[in-house]
C-alpha cells in the first residue's frame, strides 16, 4: 500500500500500487535517469527504436548546451538523426503555439519514428503535442530545473491567444544530466523554484474541490508533492546561492510533481489557482507580446495572492482545507528569499489586468478552486479591490 512514499525516485519508473485512496496508481515511464553525467545514457534510453528516423530538436540555446552533444551521441553509435533548431524570432519567444507546433510538423520527414527534444518547458510540450497527433513516441533530455511538465501528460499548447491545456502523453524517457541542469540561467532555476511553492496552494485548493467539488482526491499523490515543498522551502538559501544539493533538492523535486500528476492522471496534485492567475496573466503577454516570463516565476507569484485569498475567505472555506492553506506572509518571505518578484507589476501586470483576473481566471480551467468559491459567493469584487490596494496602493 502507497510504495511510492517509500520508495527513490530512481525506483519510481514503471511502479504499480496499491494506494489508499481506492485505486491502483502506476507510472509508466520506460527509462528514467537524473544524476551527474548521464547525457549518453540517451543511446539506452533510444535503444528500443534504433531503426525508426528520429527527429530531434531544439532551440538556439539549448542547441549550444546539450543539442550538439545529443546529436553527437546519437550519430556516433548508429541512429538515424534529422536535427531542427528553432530558429530565433527576434520579436517572440519560442512559443508552444500554432507556429512552433507547425515547425515540427512541417519539417519533420514523414517517417519520423521518434522524437527527442532537448530543452525544458516549451520543448517539452511541443514534443508532448506532437507525439500526441502522429501517434510516435517522444523522449525529452531536460536542460533547466524551472518547471515540472517534464513528466506530466499534458501540454500547454496556446491557440488563438487562448492558453489551452491538453491532455497529450507522457515521454517514454527522460534523461536530466545534473551537469547541465545546473548550469542553467539563475532565472530558470527560481522558475523551478517558483513553480515547487505553488504547490503550497495547489494541494489545499484540491481538497477545497474534493469538499466542495466531490472531486477525486489522493491523499498519497498530496503527500508525494507535499514532502518534496517541505523539503525545498528548508533549502531556499540554498537555492538562492546555487548550492548544489539545493539544486539536485529542486530538480528531483520537480520530477516528483511529475510523478504525482501521472499517478493520478491529473494536475491537480501540482497546479491550483495560482495556476490559473498565471495561465491568465500568460494569455495576455501573448496577446500584447509583452515578455512572458518564466512559467514558475508567475506561479511562485500567483502564491502569496492565492494564500492571501484563502485567508480572506477563511470564514467560508471547510476546515480540513484551510488547515492546509499556507500563509501569504510566509509565501511572500520565501519569494523575497530566493529573488522571485513579489509584486506583479514586477513582471508587467497593471492594475487593470490584476483585478480582471482575479475575477476571471476561475474560467480557466474547468474545475473548483478557491477563485470559483470566491466568485460564488460574491466576494470576489471586494477582495479583488482589496488586493488590488494592497499590491497597487
Ligand atoms: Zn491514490
Ligand atoms: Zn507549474
Amino acid at each position: 500500500m502507497n510504495e511510492i512514499l517509500h520508495v527513490s525516485i530512481d525506483q519510481m519508473a514503471g511502479l504499480t500500487f496499491d494506494c489508499s485512496c481506492g485505486r491502483t496508481h502506476s507510472f509508466p515511464m520506460e527509462f528514467f535517469s537524473f544524476g551527474k553525467d548521464v547525457l549518453p545514457r540517451i543511446k539506452e534510453a533510444a535503444a528500443p527504436y534504433k531503426d525508426r528516423q528520429i527527429f530531434l530538436y531544439a532551440d538556439v540555446n539549448t542547441d549550444r548546451v546539450a543539442g550538439q552533444q545529443v546529436k553527437k551521441i546519437l550519430e556516433e553509435a548508429g541512429f538515424d538523426i534529422q536535427y531542427y533548431v528553432f530558429p530565433a524570432d527576434e520579436d517572440h519567444d519560442l512559443f508552444p503555439d500554432e507556429t512552433s507546433l507547425g515547425r515540427i510538423l512541417i519539417n519533420m520527414r514523414r517517417d519520423t519514428g521518434l522524437f527527442i527534444g532537448v530543452g525544458s518547458g516549451v520543448i517539452n510540450d511541443l514534443g508532448k503535442y506532437a507525439s500526441m497527433v502522429t501517434g510516435k513516441p517522444h523522449m525529452i533530455v531536460a536542460t533547466a530545473p524551472s518547471m515540472d511538465g517534464y513528466v506530466s501528460n499534458s501540454s500547454s499548447i496556446t491557440c488563438e491567444n487562448k492558453k489551452l491545456s491538453i491532455p497529450t502523453v507522457m515521454p517514454v524517457a527522460v534523461v536530466g544530466d545534473t551537469t547541465i541542469l545546473k548550469e542553467a540561467p539563475m532565472d530558470m532555476i527560481r522558475s523551478g523554484y517558483g513553480d515547487v511553492l505553488g504547490k503550497i496552494t495547489a494541494i489545499p485548493d484540491w481538497k477545497l474541490a474534493q469538499i466542495k467539488a466531490n472531486e477525486y482526491y489522493c491523499e498519497t499523490s498530496a503527500e508525494l508533492v507535499s514532502r518534496g515543498v517541505r523539503e525545498l522551502l528548508s533549502l531556499t538559501d540554498g537555492i538562492a546561492a546555487r548550492d548544489d544539493h539545493a539544486v539536485d533538492v529542486l530538480i528531483q523535486n520537480l520530477v516528483i510533481c511529475g510523478v504525482a500528476m501521472s499517478i493520478v492522471g491529473l494536475s491537480r496534485p501540482a497546479s491550483g489557482a495560482e495556476h490559473m492567475l498565471s495561465h491568465y496573466w500568460e494569455m495576455e503577454f501573448h496577446k500584447k507580446n509583452m515578455p512572458a516570463y518564466f512559467h514558475g516565476t508567475k506561479v511562485g507569484l500567483a502564491t502569496p495572492i492565492v494564500a492571501e485569498i484563502f485567508e480572506k475567505m477563511a470564514d467560508l472555506v471547510p476546515e480540513e482545507a484551510m488547515k492546509m492553506a499556507p500563509s501569504s506572509k510566509e509565501c511572500r518571505a520565501y519569494l523575497q528569499r530566493v529573488g522571485l518578484p513579489v509584486n506583479p507589476r514586477e513582471i508587467g501586470v497593471d492594475r487593470e489586468l490584476f483585478v480582471r483576473s482575479l475575477k476571471e481566471a476561475y474560467t480557466v480551467r474547468n474545475r473548483y478552486s478557491i477563485l470559483k468559491l470566491a466568485v460564488e459567493t460574491g466576494r470576489i469584487d471586494a477582495i479583488a479591490e482589496e488586493l488590488a490596494e494592497e499590491y497597487y496602493g
